[in-house]
């Protein structure tokens, strides 16, 4: 692939502070995180501590949410203070704040930041036990906000199927809010044009759905065509696909060559793409295959598609937690 194809726009992303860019937790201490890391020269970050921006400072004593005269409320045990009105009130100005992203990564579990299961005490007495999980407040507000957008804690993150499918959407939306920034028609031919394949693994009803926007029969002005894409677009990425659709565009992307090949080329490939399916093999052994070929063969149109590296390779990083998810992309 040449680097001006690897030249991926940058997706404007939110992200906790205290995970690689600020030691503003309570303890004063920062998270490390190894794949944040390498994203970081990639995205335009958007970061936020709300607890140290409420005026809590750094350190602090902990907070933690609880139960108290029927709602859910934000308090610290050792000075016997809510600060949930402070939280609120930051929580409605600074999102009103944040711009248009494309997607957010959240410290798990925080009360303020954890995009689920938060611990939820049943009273504010210090030793009221447990009784729910949800969001911390400022995750809760925030995704009122942005209710589409891809979003994930750090800890799911390391999972390895998780991650490639929350690259693949924050970069596929950055890619199109790029196309957006131009409003021409042409650009938006291009990004759906370059996603087909990408999209035909993911969701088909939603690929046609764009194809028919992009198709224009109806002769409407381009920044509605824009708009309305735009609206669509999250649907393609609320599901990680299943590895039958990946093999589906596989077996797809193979009928480019399949009569220039020999007879054991074309054995090995599909012997290739049955360990695949039956979870013996990731997905990048198929593709690199399939790479080689569209080096081999000079074909144009493979070449552009974004299901080849929907990512920069930078990001391609194959260790996992070792929890799976049993979806397409491992
Ligand atoms: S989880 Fe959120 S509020 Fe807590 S330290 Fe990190 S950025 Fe700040």
């Amino acid at each position: 692939m040449s680097s001006a194809q690897e030249a991926f726009p940058k997706p404007r992303i939110f992200i906790s502070r205290c995970i690689e860019f600020d030691a503003c937790r309570w303890n004063g201490a920062m998270i490390g995180c190894d794949f944040v890391r390498v994203l970081k020269p990639l995205i335009e970050p958007v970061t936020r501590c709300p607890e140290a921006e409420i005026g809590l400072g750094v350190p602090r004593n902990p907070v933690r949410i609880v139960r108290h005269e029927g709602a859910l409320a934000l308090f610290q045990i050792a000075t016997g203070r809510f600060y949930t009105k402070e939280m609120l009130a930051y929580c409605a100005a600074e999102t009103a704040r944040l711009g248009e992203l494309d997607g957010a990564i959240f410290k798990e579990k925080s009360p303020s930041c954890g995009d689920r299961d938060v611990k939820i005490y049943a009273s504010a007495d210090p030793l009221a036990a447990q009784n729910g999980k949800g969001r911390g407040f400022w995750a809760e507000a925030f995704i009122q906000v942005y209710p589409d957008i891809p979003e994930e804690n750090e800890g799911r993150l390391n999972n390895f199927t998780i991650r490639e499918h929350f690259y693949t959407a924050i970069f596929t939306r950055a890619a199109f809010r790029h196309a957006k920034q131009s409003g021409a028609m042409k650009d938006l031919v291009n990004f759906h044009t370059r996603n087909k394949l990408l999209f035909m693994a993911y969701n088909q009803a939603v690929m046609r759905d764009l194809g028919r926007l992009v198709a224009n029969h109806d002769q409407l002005p381009v920044e509605h065509l824009f708009a309305a894409y735009q609206e669509q677009l999250p649907r393609m990425f609320q599901r990680i696909p299943r590895r039958g659709s990946m093999v589906n565009v596989l077996l797809h992307a193979f009928g480019y060559f399949s009569g220039q090949l020999e007879n054991r080329e074309r054995s090995h490939f599909l012997e290739l793409l049955e360990a695949y399916q039956t979870g013996r093999l990731p997905l990048s052994a198929c593709q690199t295959v399939l790479q080689s070929w569209i080096e081999r063969f000079n074909q144009e149109y493979l070449r552009g598609q974004s299901f080849f590296r929907p990512f920069p390779q930078a990001l391609i990083d194959i260790s996992d937690s070792g929890k799976g998810v049993g979806s397409a992309r491992e």
